[in-house]
């Protein structure tokens, strides 16, 4: 049931002291990197390191605008001959960050994702596609290496070409997906063009979804469609790529890895620390890596602790499905709403299809918020009365949820752009 009994049920005492050992083995590689070293220099800190978790708090946070800055070696701590591979966030926020790692950092990376996917069942014998670019990006290589060492027959997909990906499937009995949820809906509706039903005409029976924010909604409609287990995965490629964090099997929040990161959420307002099981953002320590340990990374996606055990018996904590980053928060006439609010919504509602799309403009001096969403196919061919309908439920309901009044147009399934990477959600005219 674990692919590492002792360290995935460690109790709490024993991960604590292992944390520590780890943060001052982090602390001694760290100052190598020329970044670190003049920090360190800057607050005091030597290579005896601290001597409670508690004092890792002092410690200035490492931002996306510090990796930026020193751009592209600055945060390397090991000779660059030690690096074997380098990888790149996909820059959904600006210029991308690269990591570099070395083969420790690689096998490390490869374990702790193999406990992720055995966790949520993954075995050999699976047949695994891998949906996800191979590029620079994280999901690619990350998942290809962490499911041969399970054992799985890797299906090295990548992304996009719909109707080969469910040849694929077809043709080689595929048993296990790895697939961005808003490209999992978009897929269906290739599924439905061809006239096949991936729950009778397939093998699936697992996916990992990750890579941008989801509701449960979201997921139930994935599972169901599919007729599979879909777990959420989460990472970012400042922490590796995807690992840092996953499901089990009671899909009630994802573990994160406590061997391999330290965990903290803060306010981002007040940088302070919140209480736990509150909601803040997110920031970690890299425990494990030795090419470019990064310490006290602010991640700006928001989560929060889920409080209490799980019943699988991991004693690594959990933390709550992503509510987005900071900076996908919108401000709409004064109100703060995040993009998976509304597609929270929409999700509840019969008759809604799987893309969506949010406009703001400035009208005058107000703001205007418009949500275009598809329809499934008989909604959208069929009676205009039924439309108007559903169209006003809807403005209804995201009104009563984000006390804003949207305009609402309907449009027809695969009218939206969609893409093979994470969807766009919000374009906004405001800034003119
Ligand atoms: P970029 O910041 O350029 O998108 P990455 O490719 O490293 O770079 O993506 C990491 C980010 O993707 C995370 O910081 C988070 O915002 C988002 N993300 C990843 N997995 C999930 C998930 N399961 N749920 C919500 N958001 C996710
Ligand atoms: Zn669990």
């Amino acid at each position: 049931m674990y692919w590492e009994n002792d360290v995935e049920t460690k109790d709490r005492g024993s991960l604590e002291a292992f944390q520590l050992l780890r943060f001052n083995e982090t602390v001694k590689i760290a100052q190598k990197s020329p970044y670190y070293h003049t920090l360190f220099i800057d607050i005091g800190l030597d290579s005896d390191g601290i001597d409670s978790l508690e004092s890792i708090k002092n410690i200035p946070f490492t931002t996306k605008d510090d990796l930026r800055e020193n751009w592209p070696y600055g945060l390397l701590a090991v000779p660059k001959d030690e690096v074997i591979r380098m990888h790149a966030s996909s820059g959904t926020t600006g210029r991308a960050t690269v990591v570099f790692h070395t083969a420790h950092d690689i096998q490390a990376w490869t374990n702790v994702l193999a406990r992720c996917v055995y966790m949520a069942g993954m075995r050999k014998g699976d047949v695994f596609q891998n949906m996800m670019s191979y590029g620079l990006f994280t999901g690619g290589l990350g998942f290809h290496y962490a499911a041969e060492k399970v054992g799985a027959l890797v299906i090295p997909a990548g992304a996009g070409n719909s109707k080969r990906q469910i040849q694929l499937m077809r043709d080689f009995d595929t048993t296990v997906i790895h697939i961005i949820p808003s490209y999992a809906l978009h897929l269906s509706r290739v599924f439905e063009e061809l006239n096949v039903d991936p729950r009778n005409d397939t093998k699936l029976r697992i996916a990992f979804i990750g890579a941008e924010p989801h509701s449960e909604k979201m997921r139930k409609k994935i599972e169901e469609i599919y007729g599979i287990k879909a777990f959420n995965s989460y990472g970012l490629s400042e922490m590796n790529g995807p690992g840092v964090s996953f499901e089990c099997p009671y899909q009630n929040g994802m573990h994160i890895w406590e061997d391999h990161y330290f965990v903290e959420i803060i306010d981002p307002h007040t940088l302070k620390p919140v209480s736990e099981g509150e909601e803040g953002e997110l920031v970690l320590t890299t425990l494990m890596r030795e090419g470019m340990p990064i310490i006290r990374y602010r991640t700006k996606d928001l989560t929060r602790i889920i409080p209490g055990q799980c019943a699988c018996g991991r004693t690594h904590r959990r933390i709550d499905r992503i509510k987005g980053r900071t900076d996908d928060m919108m401000i709409v006439k004064g109100v703060n709403i995040f993009p998976i609010q509304i597609e929270k919504k929409l999700m509840e509602i019969p008759g809604v299809g799987t893309n969506f799309v949010i406009i703001l403009e400035r009208e005058g001096y107000d703001d205007m918020m418009i949500v275009k969403a598809e329809v499934q196919n008989e909604l959208f061919a069929g009676d205009a009365k039924q439309r108007e309908s559903l169209r006003k439920r809807i403005i209804d309901e995201l009104r009563t949820d984000i006390l804003i009044t949207p305009k609402v147009e309907l449009v027809g399934p695969g009218s939206l752009p969609s893409t093979e990477g994470k969807a766009l959600r919000v374009i906004d005219n405001r800034k003119e």
